[in-house]
């Protein structure tokens, strides 16, 4: 088991295997990789991310950029082992066509990134068109259907959107894929100081307050759950000590770094050309060392119905 410094045990990698993306997001943190640097070959990414499961990290996540770019991403998928669970974090434009083949590889589960379901305003934030947004529907249809789940549309809540939390549950609703699927809201990191006007948080936090029910604070960032209409919908506010205590995953990037924190890069390790096994688990073990709460404050202590 690996703990970091400040107690916070490490269950999950969060792996991104691409830079590179078929759209252009306007909010887009990369998961806060720098630009540039060379993509990991297959070999690579199996050898480094395999460490993993027998250090107890059993929960493994793909992302990107957008991780469908990948001509090997289902040999990706496939060279996986001994995970308890794979998921990946896509947008969506390319799942349909190679869901089966992923989850035939051993892919386990999906969150689809879907900011509007307007062609209009997906393709203001996306820069994606009517056709790609039909993709991506089709996706998360594709992804119910095979069980690729519990589904999560994550959305991004900018000020331009956030009327449409309500279409995206009647979209849902609409759909009947209420058991399958869970909403994910995600609030704005501005990394690139590009994008001020951030959604109005307490209103939607005192909307769900007021007309759902909270059914639980998950231990993983203490991400409140709500069932709103019979839909589940879960926040994702990065910005908090409570969320950077809740932090439990290491993440590794395209071009092979450890990073010990989504918000730093002052402080990640270097795995490019470790062969050797031990050399490549003692360099995730300096790395957890280097684990540090982004945001620090008085912690108060959530209660935890779920620890999914
Ligand atoms: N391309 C894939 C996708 O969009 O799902 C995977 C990579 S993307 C960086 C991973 C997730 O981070 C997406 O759900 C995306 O919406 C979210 N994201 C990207 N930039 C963000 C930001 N500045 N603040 C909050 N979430 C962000
Ligand atoms: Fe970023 Fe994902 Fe949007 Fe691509 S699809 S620009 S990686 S958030």
């Amino acid at each position: 088991m690996l703990i970091d410094p400040y107690g916070r045990k490490i269950r999950s990698l969060r792996a991104s295997i691409t830079k590179r993306c078929n759209l252009n997001c306007i909010y887009c943190h990369m998961d806060g990789q720098l630009a540039g640097g060379e993509e990991l070959s297959l070999d690579e990414i199996k050898r480094i991310c395999n460490i993993f499961p027998r250090l107890g990290v059993k929960k493994i996540r793909i992302s990107g950029g957008e991780p469908l770019v990948r001509k090997d991403c289902v040999d990706i998928i496939a060279g996986l082992k001994n995970f308890d669970e794979i998921s990946m974090t896509t947008n969506g434009v390319f799942l349909a066509d190679k869901a089966e083949d992923l989850k035939q590889a051993g892919l386990k589960r999906v969150n689809i990134s879907i900011d509007s379901l307007k062609d209009d305003l997906y393709s203001r934030i996306t820069g994606g068109d009517r056709k790609t947004l039909l993709y991506v529907k089709d996706s998360l249809e594709k992804a119910v259907e095979i069980g690729l789940t519990p589904v999560k549309i994550n959305m991004v809540v900018l000020d331009i959107n956030q009327e449409e939390i309500h279409d995206f549950i009647d979209y849902i609703l609409k759909k009947g894929l209420q058991k399958e699927v869970i909403l994910q809201l995600i609030e704005l990191i501005d990394i690139r100081k590009k994008y001020p006007d951030q959604a109005d948080w307490k209103k939607i936090e005192a909307f769900l307050n007021n007309n759902g029910i909270l059914i639980g604070v998950r231990k993983t960032h203490n991400r409140k759950k709500y069932l709103y209409r019979g839909v589940e919908v879960e926040l994702v506010r990065p910005i908090d000590a409570k969320f950077c205590m809740g932090c439990s995953r290491l993440r590794l990037t395209a071009d092979g770094f450890l990073k010990p924190c989504l918000l730093r890069n002052d402080n990640i390790v270097d795995l490019k050309g470790c062969s050797s096994e031990e050399e490549i688990e003692r360099l995730v073990k300096v790395a957890v060392a280097r684990r540090e709460p982004y945001y620090k404050g008085v912690v108060k202590k959530h209660f935890s119905i779920n620890d999914l």
